[in-house]
């Protein structure tokens, strides 16, 4: 069997190949580069597709949460609460606009944020949260709202890994005041280089947003405040055009394949499954089991360079949580303090995880850690 990647993008351009290569043509002759109708287009086709009155294209999906804070004023002195296990780009965004990351633990389940310790970290300082969709699993949205809304919080959805999942039949991103998404390539939507967007259906935050993305401009050179540059260009909104229409398909064959190993790994022992909780419908961005057998992470490296040797290749997301990193030493978090997030970041362990997948390559994988476990 040849090499199972953890992801493989080549597959989708094979089906698709064709008609981005004349649609990015298209653009070239335009000689239309940034901005312009195709961007426009995109924008209208996602905010319908999620379910928001509005959404503002931007540069990636870092820069996504950085123009929602920014547009609702979120500055130093403000405290905003989030996960520590996450993508780096969830907290580093509070960070640039000045404000402080309060991170609370995980749910050993779902790995998403724990909801008692979001109530339990709010002070008269904290002014939003961020809550992480992580691996394509929706947070428990009903009960974060109502949190939300006792406390006169804003809610930033970081919808990066979870474009399409539905929390009690609402997508992700129409939920909360702002929606944040990344194209990043690997992403469930992903473009041909970097990309993001935010939803919203506030017409005067869309505008705010509209103007921050672009140096804070109202009109030809009038800046009312300084914004950044982080325009979507023409070239990746044709793109994501073309693959907004395959999302639901995409997403749908990751629910497959994701039943497909839950089905082939159930037998085997010291592992714990992934599960979608009752009211959300994941778009399974990551397929991601723990390893139960020792909390030792030299048995996962072993279990890893084991599973590379017979053709399959895992990731490890994510290593070490934020509250751990060098880079928020200054904050004070010492090991222990959040143990469910610490013991996550020990046990997990992604599979190779994309639509394409084939029942084959599944059962090269299941038979693959069987084996490398007995
Ligand atoms: C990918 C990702 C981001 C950042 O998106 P970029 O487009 O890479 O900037 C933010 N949050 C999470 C959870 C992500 O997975």
């Amino acid at each position: 069997m040849n090499k199972i990647p953890p992801f493989d993008l080549s597959e989708q351009f094979k089906l698709i190949g064709d008609t981005i290569n004349s649609a990015v043509l298209e653009v070239l002759v335009s000689g239309r580069y940034i901005g312009g109708p195709l961007v426009e287009q995109f924008e209208q086709q996602l905010a319908s597709y999620i379910g928001t009155s509005d959404c503002v294209a931007c540069n990636s999906g870092t820069d996504a949460l950085y123009l929602a804070l920014r547009a609702y004023d979120i500055k130093p002195g403000d405290e905003v609460i989030t996960t520590p296990f996450t993508f780096v780009a969830t907290a580093e965004v509070i960070n640039a606009v000045g404000a402080k990351p309060v991170f609370v633990d995980i749910e050993p389940h779902t790995f998403n944020l724990n909801l008692d310790q979001v109530e339990a970290a709010i002070t008269e300082r904290t002014r939003a949260v961020i809550p992480v969709h992580l691996f394509g699993l929706p947070v428990d949205m009903t009960r974060l709202m109502a949190i939300a809304q006792a406390h006169n919080l804003l809610i930033v959805e970081d919808c990066a890994q979870a474009t399409g999942a539905e929390w009690a039949g609402n997508k992700v991103g129409s939920i909360g005041q702002i929606g944040c998404f990344s194209f990043y390539p690997t992403k469930n939507l992903g473009a041909c280089g970097d990309g993001g967007a935010i939803t919203t259906s506030d017409p005067a935050i869309r505008d705010r947003l509209r103007r921050l993305r672009d140096h804070g401009r109202r009109g030809a050179y009038y800046y009312e405040e300084l914004g950044v540059n982080s325009r979507l260009d023409a070239v990746q909104a044709a793109i994501l055009q073309i693959k907004l229409r395959h999302l639901d398909t995409w997403n749908q064959q990751r629910r497959e394949v994701a039943n497909r190993y839950s089905q082939l790994l159930s037998h085997i022992p010291g592992l714990v499954l992934p599960q979608e909780i009752s009211g959300s419908k994941s778009v399974w961005n990551q397929y991601t089991i723990r390893l139960t057998q020792t909390s030792a992470e030299a048995f996962r490296d072993n279990l890893r360079t084991k599973l590379q040797e017979k053709g399959v290749v895992s990731m490890v997301y994510y290593p070490m949580p934020l509250h751990l990193q060098p880079a928020y030493q200054e904050l004070g978090y010492q090991p222990g303090q959040l143990p469910e997030s610490e013991r996550a970041a020990r046990e997990v362990l992604s599979l190779p995880m994309f639509p394409e997948l084939t029942a084959e390559q599944q059962e090269h994988v299941a038979y693959s850690l069987k084996d490398c476990l007995s």
